[in-house]
């Protein structure tokens, strides 16, 4: 019937539309992050000139009794980077996570 192929064509045309809408979109919201490139500069923490890397964290900042919220970038060397970050930009540069944990996976079902 008629009634019946009007409302599968709209129903492919909608999902055509839907397609097209989602197939640009991933592109824009996983732009590629630069990675920070090191710089020499005096470490905030061991107050040393090196080779250093920023770190966003936020953090709450109290002054005058007036406590505020804020994203502080701190200049950190290699040395005093936060370990966890350090290691994982060492060891997978370009993988996700999804793909470390199916490499784990397999190195563990062959190794073990
Ligand atoms: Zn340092």
């Amino acid at each position: 019937m008629s009634l019946t192929d009007d409302h599968f064509q709209r129903k492919l045309a909608a999902q055509s539309r839907a397609w097209d809408q989602t197939s640009e979109a991933p592109k824009k919201e996983r732009a590629p992050r630069e990675p920070a490139a090191p710089k020499m500069g005096i470490c905030d923490k061991c107050k040393q000139e090196k080779l250093l890397r920023s770190f966003r964290s936020k953090e709450t900042t109290v002054s005058n009794g007036a406590a505020s919220y804020g994203t502080v970038v701190k200049h950190l060397c290699e040395d005093c980077a936060p370990k966890s970050r350090r290691e994982r930009d060492a060891e997978v540069p370009q993988m996700d996570k999804k793909q470390v944990k199916g490499l784990l996976r397999a190195a563990r079902k062959g190794l073990l």
